[in-house]
């Protein structure tokens, strides 16, 4: 008889490393887990833990052998487990998250991979496909008129699937139809233990690109070129560079769909991008009609072309015009002086609201609408708004024309709409879509102008229907050349991806370099900081390396001045 067998078993101490889910805290700290809690800890268990004289909720994030550094009596122990929460493989996701988009915590990734209620057991779920055939990974170009749904379908047969929207609300359209396809389906967040548990398929927005999917094979990203894939807040993480990453750590396939990839997807499948046959493209784009403003002459310019006036007077048609002002109008000029109407205090141009006011963005000075060079109340619309266009167009139109911002609630039913493009979420059953002044899109100072003026095109695409139906979308502009313009009229997206690459190659912008946007007080003084090429801005600085790693990893080490509420975007979506 050896002693081993006489002495009591000593069990080895478990330690578990614990997130706090505390706002401002970015530090995380050893617990020991009590024997009881033994069996139910795991990676990304959600806990309650003793900090500081109370109990507060947390994520364990790594298991193991206590540190022979620390003696086990200054550790205290876990006080209770409180649900299953994310996986080893999520945790680990938002550990590489938290650098790629230079977050100094990894609390707002977890809180995105959480349960939406605690899930103390996991309900029995059933997989109907079990077989696994291989899956390509790289984009896949549809039409802005093709339903993902039959290649959706033939790809869940292959393995376990997680399927990311931008709309949620289309999310849950897409779980509906999958399971009447007869898969088994769990829709986020709220079937988050299904999901869990394990189904053919997970769908979810943006957020379900952190569910869990055991046995993950296939990744797939819906419309994603499409701006809500990207979080607003900070850290702006985009959910196609989380899906990408996580697809290839678990040795799973990634599926990037869009009518218009994003220069970004194109980058990274290289060779991998499937396109849709000429006819097929043809039928899925809208016809396009380019109205050429450059003849007009300068001071007599208006935004009702008399092709617009055309569709808007034939009552048998349901017209939307978008522009992306509100009020009044955002530049005005005086009648008689011809004097741009500028600010008092500081100069910046100032735009009309609804109450009939000028106000100054930059400063917010507010004065009555009077010249400040001549003192003529008598003002020309250089670029008008809504509100103003709206009576222009129901004269031309002889009907009722209701205006849409993105505040207005229930809309009023009518035959003319007119708003910023809010009003192209807001409407069914369109003829046509007139975008009035479409240059402010495509030549709008943003590094992704081209891409958000194409995916503005694609919505309204969708809204309009097929040409063979009648589907038209409108667009008054003085670049009719323009390659985003002809991609559209031609159905080939594809030349504007080669002529946007080539022109970031040129200037050093993404997916080639590394941008981050600093705003706050002391933007200039953490941009220097950070050691990073950086150039000032209106509202703070904009960052550059050469990498995402390089840029994160500076972004992360780079201590926050004092009291400075630093707003760090990487990847900013609006610069
Ligand atoms: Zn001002
Ligand atoms: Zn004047």
């Amino acid at each position: 008889m050896s002693l081993a067998q006489t002495a009591a078993p000593a069990v080895a101490p478990l330690v578990a490393r614990v997130v706090p889910d505390v706002t401002g805290l970015d530090k995380q700290f050893d617990y020991l887990v009590p024997e009881p809690l033994r069996a139910s800890m795991a990676i990304g268990s959600l806990v309650r833990v003793p900090l500081h004289g109370r109990r507060v909720g947390g994520w364990v994030v790594a298991l193991g052998a206590p540190d022979p550094a620390v003696p086990l009596e200054r550790l205290v122990e876990i006080a209770k487990w409180s649900s299953w929460g994310p996986s080893a493989e999520v945790i680990e996701l938002a550990e590489w998250a938290m650098v790629r988009w230079g977050a100094p915590r990894l609390r707002p990734f977890l809180v995105a991979a959480d349960p939406p209620t605690m899930v103390h057991s996991l309900p029995s779920m059933r997989r109907t496909v079990t077989t696994q055939a291989s899956v390509e990974s790289g984009v896949r170009r549809t039409t802005p008129l093709t339903d993902p749904l039959p290649m959706l379908v033939d790809l869940a047969r292959c393995g376990p699937m997680l399927v990311v929207h931008p709309t949620p609300l289309a999310a849950r359209a897409i779980a509906s139809r999958l399971r009447k396809a007869g898969l088994t389906v769990a829709l986020m967040p709220d079937d988050w233990a299904a999901a869990a548990a394990g189904v053919d398929v997970v769908v979810g927005g943006r957020s379900a690109v952190w569910a869990p999917c055991p046995g993950l094979h296939t990744v797939v990203v819906l419309d994603e070129h499409d701006e809500a894939l990207q979080e607003e807040r900070t850290p702006t993480w985009h959910a196609r560079d989380v899906a990408i990453r996580r697809a290839d750590r678990a040795g799973a396939a990634c599926v990037l769909l869009s009518p218009c990839p994003s220069a970004a997807a194109v980058q990274w499948a290289g060779v991998r991008v499937q396109e849709p046959s000429v006819s097929e493209s043809v039928a899925g784009w809208p016809f396009l009609e380019i109205v050429d403003r450059t003849d007009e002459e300068p001071w007599k310019r208006s935004l009702l072309t008399s092709e617009l006036i055309a569709h808007l007077r034939d009552t048998s048609t349901r017209v939307v015009c978008v522009i992306n002002v509100v009020g009044r109008a955002r530049l005005l000029a005086c009648r008689s002086c011809h004097a741009l109407q500028r600010c008092e205090h500081c100069d910046a141009a100032v735009a009309q609201g609804d109450d009939g006011q000028l106000a100054c963005k930059r400063c917010g000075t507010i004065r009555p609408l009077v010249c400040q060079r001549c003192g003529s109340s008598a003002m020309a619309m250089v670029r008008p708004g809504v509100t103003r266009l709206r009576e222009e167009l129901e004269a031309a139109a002889n009907r009722q024309v209701v205006a849409v911002t993105g505040e207005s609630h229930e809309l009023p039913a009518a035959d003319v709409y007119v708003g910023t493009e809010a009003v192209l979420h807001r409407v069914r059953g369109v003829d046509v879509v007139a975008f009035l002044d479409f240059d402010a899109e495509l030549l709008a100072p943003r590094y992704r102008a081209a891409e958000q003026a194409m995916a503005l095109l694609v919505r309204a695409g969708r809204l309009v229907g097929p040409r063979s139906a009648g589907g038209h979308v409108l667009v008054q502009t003085f670049v009719p050349d323009h390659e985003v313009l002809q991609a559209a009229r031609f159905a080939d997206p594809g030349r504007v991806v080669v002529s946007e690459l080539a022109r970031r190659r040129l200037l050093g912008l993404p997916p080639f370099r590394a941008l981050a946007a600093v705003e706050g007080t002391a933007a200039s003084e953490f941009a220097a900081a950070t050691g990073l090429e950086f150039a000032t801005t209106a509202k703070g600085a904009l960052l550059r390396a050469d990498s995402w790693d390089v840029l994160g990893r500076a972004l992360v080490a780079t201590p926050r001045p004092k009291g400075s509420r630093l707003r760090v975007e990487v990847d900013p979506a609006r610069q």
